[in-house]
């Protein structure tokens, strides 16, 4: 038996069956732990409620009452409708209403008992409280109990779901939120009074931190002197407590890998003579922006010092990336070392190959092309002259990492793109050479409060700036009704020799649903909407090789519309496209849609980008574009993105290196966060904690974050 009491099986619950030990493993709950470390994600009141006869007008209030009678009222206008419900307690009725929410008509019912928590009004009706915050009661009761499960005692009901601040949960999986409310109960009664717990004693007393079995049961059930505004905004000393254990537990890793990257000697560092700068001057096809300059001495310096470097560079769309890589390229060429760089399509290798391959025309060095489309015997031959050294640099997909590509001698990896590739493959390269340089280049701007985390481990070089005579892309924002207008629009464009994208969002949930969208608006456009153009279609259903021919028949100027599903949002570079039309632009993230806009306005033509919208369109849908139609600089994107949605939702995928977290949010606590990396820092550095402390990350630290092979 484990010495830890958290890591205790749910299965020893009273209520808990076979049957429900399943289901709660299914949800992710199978210790005590597991399940004290889902918080309620909320608290409510409900000690004090009022009656309907004690509100005053315009002072928000709880009442707990029950349904008389409900249903939609429509009104004069046609897409204006009305939910009412009345309802009534032992003092009095009033008539809660909620316009254009049809959707309530599913939820409430008459004899339910609810909670309605707003603003009494004085109208010509009688007293309305219009949009209230609501909550069922009955509606955990109703859920089914099997005999076999039984149900928890009646007294125990009384203490833990009223006349108190009590926790409300997410629903989980069979587990309704009462439910879990027992459970969660049951588990904290038998645990000792001192947990065994990772933060050194030093630490909780500096940061003022009360101790960890207190921490789980006030968060769960909080004393009754407890302020309900703080928990309900995560901020109770309790909460406090438990999500700075997690932040410095994370933080202790983040802190580690650093620390052991910095210890690790690459075969060589570069030097940089004059010959060096020389053949930069060479080839340089330009004039260096400001921030170009700046990144490329940061790169450079890095490249010159013993240890590996691991350098993150994020820089708008549009921004002047690749000269930058390629300048890192050429010192470490210069050097005599090898360069691997890495693309996420084989599209975008091959615009990268032939961009640099003409720019390094009169340089001595060799470099080969590797994708998944590569003849076999080519690559073999490509293979060999790497590994004898003969070739000095190698542009391609990640078949380039997955396969058994040896280096003779790589000194730096380049890694374009970087959220849209599996970080794992950043390990993998690593893992090749002997400790590279490693610069990994990204569009998406990491907002600074995430930098810490995300990529906690690497160091960051940030351009803002673009390059001179860059025309700034337009973009409006328009309801779908007005469709035919944008149409013409798109075709006067194609009538002047541009091209254009049409961009359907594709949402995992309803894959299937959007793909047949797309290629339902694909055959209607090409066949009614625009028959004298010529259409394609580019979904991500397609396999990697025809992705590729689609796309690059686009390129070439063989479409002029190019119908597509999100899978362009990558650095191709089509200068002709000056129109992107993005149906249903509400349902994708801020970022996504910069990302996607900065495909057109890559050439000498004014572009421009149109959003459609569908009605009914959030408050927050609106923001969202408006965010987009107001500026164009990505850094600015990202932190309003981030602000709408939470960093949870920022980068959509878990890939991105962003660390799966329990209790803490990394917008919402980051100070937390960054009090944490200083603590976790301060105690590694004292000798007395470090080795327990080094222990704890090196016991499943990865997988408790999610972490695993991200390198
Ligand atoms: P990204 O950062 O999106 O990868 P690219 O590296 O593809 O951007 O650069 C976008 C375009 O800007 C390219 O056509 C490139 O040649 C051009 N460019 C980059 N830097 C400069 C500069 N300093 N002056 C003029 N044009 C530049
Ligand atoms: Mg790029």
């Amino acid at each position: 038996m484990s010495s830890d009491p958290l890591q205790g099986s749910l299965q020893y619950l009273k209520g808990v069956g076979p049957r429900r030990a399943a289901d709660l493993h299914r949800a992710g709950l199978s210790t005590v732990e597991d399940l004290l470390y889902r918080f309620p994600t909320r608290y409510e009141d409900r000690g004090h409620f009022q009656t309907i006869a004690s509100l005053k007008p315009g002072v928000e209030a709880s009442v707990a009452v029950e349904v008389l009678s409900c249903g939609i009222r429509p009104t004069r206008r046609p897409r204006f409708k009305i939910f009412e419900m009345l309802v009534r307690d032992k003092t009095g009725s009033l008539r809660a209403v909620w316009f254009n929410q049809p959707f309530l008509k599913d939820v409430f019912h008459p004899h339910q008992r609810v909670i309605l928590f707003g603003k009494l009004e004085l109208t010509s009706h009688g007293l309305q409280m219009p949009g209230p915050q609501y909550e069922v009661i009955r509606g955990d009761d109703e859920a089914p109990v099997t005999a076999e499960e039984g149900t928890p005692a009646d007294g125990d009901v009384e203490v833990i779901h009223t006349g108190r601040i009590v926790p409300v949960y997410e629903k989980t999986g069979q587990l309704t939120a009462k439910m879990q409310r027992t459970l969660v109960h049951q588990a904290l009664q038998p645990l000792p009074a001192v947990l065994p717990d990772p933060l050194p004693e030093a630490v909780r007393r500096r940061q003022q931190l009360i101790g960890r079995r207190e921490a789980l049961e006030h968060v769960h059930f909080p004393p009754a002197d407890a302020s309900v505004a703080d928990l309900n905004a995560f901020r109770s000393p309790a909460h406090r407590r438990l999500i700075f254990e997690e932040f410095f537990l994370f933080q202790l890793g983040i802190v580690l890998r650093k620390r052991r990257a910095g210890s690790e000697r690459k075969a060589r560092a570069v030097v940089v003579t004059d010959q060096t700068r020389e053949a930069i001057r060479q080839i340089l096809p330009f004039k260096l922006t400001g921030d170009q300059k700046t990144v490329i001495r940061e790169i450079v310096t890095d490249m010159q010092r013993p240890q590996p470097m691991n350098r993150l560079l994020q820089g708008d769309v549009g921004s002047g990336k690749t000269i930058v890589a390629l300048m890192a390229a050429l010192v470490a060429m210069e050097n005599g070392l090898q360069v691997a760089f890495m693309a996420p399509t084989e599209i975008l290798a091959e615009q990268h190959f032939f961009n640099i391959r003409r720019l390094l025309e009169r340089s001595r060095f060799r470099m080969t092309l590797l994708t998944g489309g590569t003849p076999a015997k080519k690559r073999r031959e490509a293979l060999a002259e790497l590994s004898g050294g003969s070739i000095q640099m190698v542009i391609g997909t990640h078949a380039l990492v997955q396969e058994d590509v040896a280096l003779r001698e790589l000194g730096l990896a380049i890694i374009d793109e970087q959220h849209r590739f599996g970080v794992l493959q950043r390990a993998t390269l690593r893992a090749k050479g002997l400790h590279p340089d490693v610069l990994v280049m990204t569009a998406t701007p990491i907002p600074r409060t995430l930098a810490l985390t995300t990529y906690g481990d690497l160091d960051v070089s940030v351009m803002r700036e673009m390059p001179p005579g860059r025309q700034p892309i337009a973009t409006t924002a328009r309801p779908e009704s007005r469709r035919d207008e944008i149409y013409a629009f798109v075709r006067r464009e194609i009538e002047q020799g541009r091209q254009a994208y049409i961009v359907y969002p594709l949402v995992e949930e309803s894959a299937k649903v959007d793909l047949k969208a797309a290629t339902e608006m694909a055959d209607h456009l090409s066949q009614d909407v625009f028959p004298e153009f010529r259409v394609a279609l580019l979904h991500g259903r397609l396999k990697e090789d025809a992705k590729d021919r689609v796309m690059g028949a686009f390129v070439r100027g063989e479409f002029d519309i190019l119908v597509s599903t999100t899978v362009i949002e990558v650095g191709v570079d089509v200068p002709n496209a000056t129109v992107m039309v993005i149906e249903h632009a509400e349902r994708f993230g801020l970022s996504q849609l910069h990302q996607l806009r900065g495909r057109v306005g890559r050439g000498a033509h004014k572009s421009s980008c149109v959003l459609l919208y569908q009605y009914p369109i959030t408050d927050q849908g609106r923001d969202r574009l408006k965010a987009l139609t107001d500026t164009t600089d990505g850094f600015e994107i990202a932190e309003r993105d981030l602000q709408l949605r939470g960093p949870g939702d920022f980068f959509g995928t878990r890939q991105s290196g962003m660390p799966t977290l329990r209790v803490g949010d990394l917008l919402r606590d980051h100070a937390l966060m960054e009090e944490a990396r200083r603590e976790a820092i301060a105690a590694l550095d004292d000798p007395d904690q470090a080795a327990a402390l080094i222990a704890l990350v090196d016991t499943g630290w990865e997988q408790r974050f999610g972490l695993v092979g991200v390198g």
